[in-house]
């Protein structure tokens, strides 16, 4: 047992893949002596009982919490503000409680509309790892080996409550940063709120055409490997979209308009245009991927992020 955290009981509200990867990681590591899960439907805690993930559980979140020195929630955006209404009476006052959401501002609004004053044990998190999988049955623990998480304290989180949820991470094998919940919202629209937006919009416009089955008959690895991400759960992307909607929503205009602006290089085959567009983006990428790996513990590069998958699924490109 890790002293430095030795985490006595942890609850986790919503035991799905990242709640039921990080319980696995915090497993492994032997830093936790007691899970409660705590969710809303009873097949799944049974199921993470069964997969050794939890060691019991509860379903009103009131009572789950109670007696937890560590408490996370994992579940969907839209679902925070409800769940911090449920557990606010019952909570420990020394407790640690994050979140995994994958957008902040939203979180912490969450937290002021229930809490008259943001307890010092809050420390908003996001695990920058993930897949296009959803619930306990997909989650592993290597989820968060060698990837990053970003923390984004409060004015009123304490100094050992951050040191607390970063040593969590740790223990999970990530490496953990700390940024502005603004800023941290602006880059996760760019970095992975945009690309899951137009992985969604090209596959529904192609299906909505009469000759979708035949698109999609030849379609090759190229197009499986930019909508992949298209596969992830539809409730996690609407409650983003809509937690980060003014950030996402000037990068989704910015990139129609340079959208416009290719169609009518395509059409007037303006072939400066469309060489100098390919180019500054293959060094882009090129130079992208080239540093992912960087710094990354382990056995070579890691490409996962919050839509891809296991190493093991990893495909080129
Ligand atoms: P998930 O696999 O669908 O798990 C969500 C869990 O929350 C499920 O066990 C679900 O239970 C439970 N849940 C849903 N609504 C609930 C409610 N109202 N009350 C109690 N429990 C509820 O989703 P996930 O991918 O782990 O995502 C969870 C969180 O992680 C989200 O906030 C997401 O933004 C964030 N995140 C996701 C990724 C990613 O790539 N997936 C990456 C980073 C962060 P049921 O069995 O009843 O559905």
């Amino acid at each position: 047992m890790n002293e430095a955290l030795h985490i006595k009981r942890l609850c986790l509200i919503g035991v799905g893949l990242i709640g039921g990867s990080l319980l696995r990681a915090l497993r492994q590591a032997g830093v936790v002596n007691e899970i409660v899960g705590c969710g809303r439907t009873q097949a799944t805690l049974e199921a993470a009982l069964k997969l050794g993930v939890i060691d019991r559980f509860e379903q009103d979140p009131a009572k789950a919490v109670v007696g937890a020195d560590v408490v996370v929630l994992a579940v969907p955006l839209g679902a925070m503000e409800s769940i911090f209404a449920a557990i606010a009476p019952t909570l420990s006052s020394d407790v640690v409680l994050t979140d995994v959401g994958s957008a902040k501002a939203s979180v912490v609004n969450a937290a002021e509309k229930v809490f008259s004053e943001l307890p010092a044990g809050f420390v908003p998190g996001h695990p920058i790892a993930g897949t296009e999988k959803s619930g306990v049955e997909a989650s592993f623990a290597e989820l968060f080996d060698g990837r990053r998480v970003i923390l984004t304290p409060t004015s009123r989180s304490s100094k050992a409550a951050i040191e607390r949820t970063r040593a969590m991470w740790q223990a999970c094998g990530a490496e953990v940063m700390e940024m502005d919940i603004t800023h941290h919202d602006e880059v996760l629209a760019a970095t992975s709120h945009l690309p899951h937006m137009l992985a969604y919009s090209l596959v529904d416009m192609l299906a909505r055409r009469d000759d979708s089955q035949e698109i999609f008959d030849y379609a090759a690895g190229g197009f499986r490997d930019f909508t992949r991400i298209a596969s992830s759960d539809p409730t996690m992307w609407h409650d983003i979209a809509l937690a980060n909607q003014e950030a996402l929503a000037t990068l989704l205009e910015q990139f129609s308009l340079d959208l416009q602006k290719l169609a009518e290089a395509v059409r007037e085959g303006d072939s400066d245009y469309l060489k100098n567009i390919f180019t500054r983006a293959k060094q882009a990428r090129d130079a992208f991927c080239g540093t992912q790996g960087r710094g990354m513990k382990g056995k070579g590069r890691v490409t996962r992020d919050e839509g891809r998958g296991k190493p093991s699924e990893k495909r080129k490109s």
